[in-house]
């Protein structure tokens, strides 16, 4: 028998609790609001939608990570308006230096080592350090000065339907919003593309990255270090006041271990691993454990949605790429958006969103997967594979054209294997 009281939730939403736009974002991490800003400029609405609660992210106890952004990120985000917000705030890459973190005379196999410096190509440092609080409350700062861009800060979405003409999401509070296309950045567990019927393919990678930052003693000379250790590889990233962000991928059980360290415990294992060069160190806020996994979307598409960011790939960060991937998406998806609405073009329709799809996936996978091969190299003590990586970093050593390649590719100056680089990566407004 039918009950009463269930037919009244059923009633028609009013007019306040739909909300319509061009284009709804899943997601105001770091690549949704990116991609809002990219549209907005141009002339495209945006409604974005983010579960966390309003600035809860730009405090220094929620995310300690920090981004290598490329060259080509800084490009686009000068392109969006949001680099000068800060620029201060970020610290230049001069020098890349990777060391293997065993002893040199281990099985009679000679370390090696590979430097690169921003002296070897044109444009400057070869690429910024920034902290996440600091990105994502400039994020918040320009959208807020983009009239285009509608927030719903501290929104889940809990349902999604696509129709011929339009997609329309369920907000936790009833509210409803619609737009021809649904973009989902709500990062590697995207929910968006579970509830469209996108499966994803990878593995968990067994590791978790140990993450803090620390006060050093003496300047880091703008080096970003790269030491491979047995367990996985340790990043130490200059930031600003002579801070460093540290990275260290390890297996879980060591992780587990050394996180239940207390501070001291913690830098007593960590300290000699930098070397003499750093002086005395600190922490400088908590510490956090990031569990390592690969996981790709098998499409990036589906009807009236785009996966863009984390959604689409979420890599291991070995050479500090996921952010930078997920600007190329934004980036790629932003121009064929604007020219298919140009052209008078449904932008929500298949066609205009296999042009982004071709454009970006397997670009991204190949990256994906590259980073994949580095970390089980680059990770492991056996001999057979320490000669050969060993011999692999001393032909780049050896090739000047092949280091300025190298360099250039890790700026993310270089096209992809599809097609050529999206205009904003190139600095040039849509
Ligand atoms: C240890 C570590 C170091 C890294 N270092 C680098 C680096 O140096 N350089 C680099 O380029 N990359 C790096 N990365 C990768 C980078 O962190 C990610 O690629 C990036 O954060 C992804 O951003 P995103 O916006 O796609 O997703 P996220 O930042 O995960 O944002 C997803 C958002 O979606 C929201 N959301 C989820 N579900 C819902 C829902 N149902 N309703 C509403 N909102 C929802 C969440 O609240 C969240 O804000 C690193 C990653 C790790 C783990």
């Amino acid at each position: 028998m039918d009950n009463p009281a269930r037919r009244a939730i059923l009633t028609p939403m009013t007019d306040e609790a739909s909300i319509t736009a061009d284009v709804a974002i899943v997601g105001g991490g770091l690549n949704g609001p990116a991609l809002a800003l990219a549209l907005a400029r141009p002339g495209i609405n945006v409604a974005i939608i983010d579960a966390a609660p309003p600035r809860a992210r730009a405090g220094s106890g929620f995310d300690g990570r920090a981004y290598a952004l490329a060259i080509a990120s800084r490009r686009l985000l000068a392109a969006i308006g949001v680099w000068d917000r800060i620029a201060d705030k970020a610290e230049p890459i001069l020098h890349v230096q990777t060391r293997d973190g065993k002893p040199a005379a281990d099985g009679g196999i000679p370390a090696f080592g590979l430097d690169f410096d921003a002296a070897e190509i044109e444009e400057g440092p070869m690429g910024f350090m920034v902290e996440d609080r600091d990105l994502h409350a400039a994020f918040l700062d320009a959208m807020a000065a983009e009239a285009r861009i509608t927030t719903l800060p501290g929104r889940t979405v809990t349902a999604q339907q696509a129709g011929a003409a339009g997609i329309t999401v369920t907000l936790d509070d009833g509210r409803r919003v619609t737009a021809r296309l649904l973009a989902g950045c709500d990062g590697r567990r995207s929910g968006t593309a579970t509830r469209a019927g996108i499966t994803r393919s990878g593995h968990d990678y067994g590791q978790t990255a140990l993450v803090c930052t620390l006060a050093q003693e003496h300047p880091h000379g703008g080096v970003a270090r790269q030491i491979f250790l047995p367990g996985g590889p340790l990043a130490v990233l200059p930031l600003t006041g002579n801070r460093v962000s540290i990275v260290w991928s390890m297996p879980e059980v060591a992780a587990t271990a050394i996180a239940a360290l207390d501070d001291a415990g913690f830098l007593a294992m960590l300290g000699p691993l930098l070397g003499t060069d750093a002086g005395a160190i600190r922490l400088d806020g908590p510490r956090f454990g990031y569990p390592l996994t690969l996981t790709l979307a098998d499409s990036y598409v589906a009807p009236r949605l785009a996966l863009v960011g984390d959604a689409a790939h979420g890599v291991h960060p070995i050479a500090g790429q996921g952010l930078n991937l997920g600007f190329r998406d934004v980036a790629a998806l932003a121009e064929v958006l604007v020219d298919a609405k140009r052209r008078g073009e449904d932008i929500g329709a298949a066609d205009v969103l296999a042009r982004y799809q071709g454009w970006r996936r397997f670009d991204s996978t190949v990256l994906a997967l590259g980073m994949d091969t580095v970390n089980r190299l680059f990770s492991s003590g056996n001999p057979a594979l320490r000669l050969a990586r060993g011999l692999g970093l001393g032909l780049i050593n050896a090739s000047p054209g092949l280091r300025r390649a190298f360099i250039r590719q890790a700026a993310g100056l270089a096209g992809g294997p599809v097609g050529d680089l999206p205009q904003l990566l190139r600095g040039q407004p849509l």
